[in-house]
């Protein structure tokens, strides 16, 4: 589809694309829901909704229901135990995805297909075409933290793995990295290696050893970033001293990461003293990435949503280079390219690509009681939010993905979205009402009072603590070191009165809702949480820190429970 010079990616082409695209997105959405609808329009599902080959957005709407992952989970469940009649899609699905679980405490299944992996190089190239433009790279390597997880058969035998995973392990993954001039540094081994911590040491390694070469620092989701350069800091004389001897050092167990490595390392004690040199002369490790690394143009990743609290360990990290963010998308689909990499990430937003998927829009108006209707992608208003329903070519039609985003403008006639909450990430007790966004904001507050002692909040969590009458918050915090209880208290209040919904400050008032509880975990906890994770499936790649921890996930309180340190309750109210 995309044109090419040689092997290379020829961004003007990529972009007037989209530009074509984006012009007229109105009637691209039409022919893209006629399209998903005439390859599927024979399945169980949608016979069951009396479609009848109409193909319409109308009939579509007034036909089709929304749904939730729930609702289509007998439907999914069967193909994965193998069942190849029409149930979802035309085309039989052979791959399941499965998401980060990070929302709901597991994974669930969704079906992968070869037009979701389509969509994905589509997301990546138009990106990086607007992003060359801005910041030009020439041939090089990425340095990219990127994990494959496990990958499994289903009961059916069908390939299961997580969408990241899906997409690596496909030789066109690798192509698009080669046409973009990001060939990852390290080899498959690492990329696919199931144990975490010795592949994340590898890659730094991959990183070291190429380092003039690596012109960009990146991985799914910031927090892989920061992760990887926590781990360097409390590793990097062994990296140093593997460069030096040529040798991996020997708590790397596994065969395949030793041979793979072997064959990338050589003695090198010129390296070796330069990156020790660098290390022994950086301040808190400050600028690390653009020391270690002095030809890398960006920085890469997701850095918007549930990420920007990393922003500003990232922005440590990273010196003078600049922090790009990356698209916008889920499992169950790709829904935007961030086609401005000239802004911040805070102000990042992301251009709906109209041929995709097919896409509406609840609006989210605080004095409506009643739902209201969605409306079609062109029809959205400027700086309104809106719930994002997605329908896709792998069987999802409908499908309230859960995503809250605002309308920040429109590139042509598509709009560009930024990013706000998961919808469900509610901390509530009864009138209150507060998003993963407000939670965020009231983290920042109070982790501002930290730096008064060269402190910072590792990561961060919430929950509602029921067994006390009234019911009150429970945020969770790690902490970089030993902070002063003085200062805690301070924190605590500070989050406490951070919080500014009306139901929560007046239920607060009123007692209705108790103090808020700060409570402090061990060094190390959300690394465990990482591992969990890990361990039911997840990729590193995907992980997001849940931001809210319900009841149902037992394991997880349990783990938070048996981490705490110190606890202090808010005196604010
Ligand atoms: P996954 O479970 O890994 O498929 O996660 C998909 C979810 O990650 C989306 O539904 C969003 O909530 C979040 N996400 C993906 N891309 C972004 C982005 N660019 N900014 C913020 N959140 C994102």
């Amino acid at each position: 589809m995309l044109e090419k010079m040689g092997d290379r990616l020829d961004p003007d082409v990529v972009i007037e694309e989209f530009e074509a695209l984006s012009r007229d997105a109105g009637r691209v959405q039409k022919e893209t829901l006629k399209k998903i609808l005439e390859e599927n329009g024979e399945t169980e599902y949608l016979m069951k909704w009396g479609l009848n080959g109409k193909t319409d957005p109308i009939s579509f709407k007034s036909c089709v229901p929304l749904v939730t992952h729930a609702d289509l989970e007998p439907y999914i469940q069967r193909i994965a135990h193998g069942e190849n009649s029409s149930i979802l899609t035309g085309k039989p699905i052979t791959t399941i995805s499965l998401t980060s679980g990070t929302s709901q405490g597991k994974p669930k299944f969704v079906p992968f297909n070869d037009e979701l992996l389509e969509n994905t190089m589509q997301i990546y190239k138009t990106s990086f075409s607007f992003r060359n433009r801005e910041f030009p790279i020439g041939n090089g390597k990425a340095l990219q933290f990127i994990y494959g997880s496990r990958q499994f058969k289903t009961k059916g035998g069908l390939a299961a793995g997580t969408a990241t995973t899906n997409v690596y392990s496909d030789k066109k993954f690798k192509t698009t990295m080669r046409a973009m001039q990001t060939s990852c540094c390290s080899p498959d081994e690492v990329i696919f290696s199931t144990n975490c911590e010795e592949s994340l040491y590898c890659h730094l390694l991959c990183g070291l050893i190429f380092r003039d070469q690596v012109q960009v620092v990146s991985s799914t989701f910031a927090h892989g970033i920061v992760h990887a350069f926590r781990t360097f800091e409390g590793k990097w004389e062994d990296l140093v001293n593997d460069v030096r001897r040529g040798e991996l050092c020997s708590w790397i167990k596994t065969p395949s990461l030793r041979t793979a490595m072997s064959k990338l390392l050589n003695p090198n004690p010129g390296l070796a003293n330069i990156i020790y040199n660098k290390c022994m002369g950086l301040s808190n490790w400050y600028g690390v990435i653009q020391e270690l690394f002095p030809n890398t143009k960006y920085i890469y990743g997701i850095m918007t949503g549930s990420m920007e609290p990393y922003l500003k360990k990232l922005r440590h990290y990273a010196g003078d280079l600049p922090l790009l963010s990356a698209d916008y998308g889920a499992s169950e689909g790709w829904i935007g390219a961030n086609v401005n990499p000239e802004l911040p990430p805070e102000l990042a937003k992301f251009a709906v690509l109209p041929n995709i998927g097919y896409f509406e829009f609840i609006p989210l108006k605080e004095d409506l009681i009643v739902e209201p209707q969605p409306i079609e992608l062109t029809e959205v208003n400027i700086g309104e939010e809106y719930e994002i329903i997605v329908t896709n070519f792998a069987g999802l039609y409908r499908y309230r993905l859960g995503d809250v985003v605002k309308v920040k403008g429109f590139h042509n006639s598509t709009p560009e979205l930024q990013f706000i909450c998961r919808r469900n990430l509610l901390l509530t007790v009864n009138i209150d009402k507060n998003t993963e966004k407000d939670l965020q904001l009231a983290v920042k507050a109070a982790a501002n009072l930290l730096e008064e002692e060269k402190l910072e909040v590792v990561d961060f969590t919430s929950g509602i603590d029921s067994s006390t009458e009234p019911a009150h918050y429970v945020i969770y915090w790690e902490i970089s070191g030993e902070a002063s209880e003085e200062l805690l208290k301070e924190c605590c209040n500070c989050l406490d009165k951070s919080f500014l919904d009306p139901g929560y400050v007046s239920s607060r008032k009123v007692k209705t809702i108790g103090a808020l509880e700060l409570r402090i975990l061990k060094k190390g906890t959300f690394h465990k949480i990482l591992d969990h994770f890990v361990e039911l499936g997840a990729a590193v790649s995907q992980f997001k820190t849940p931001r809210c921890v319900g009841t149902k996930n037992q394991t997880l309180l349990q783990i938070l429970r048996h981490n705490v340190v110190k606890n202090y309750f808010s005196s604010a109210f």
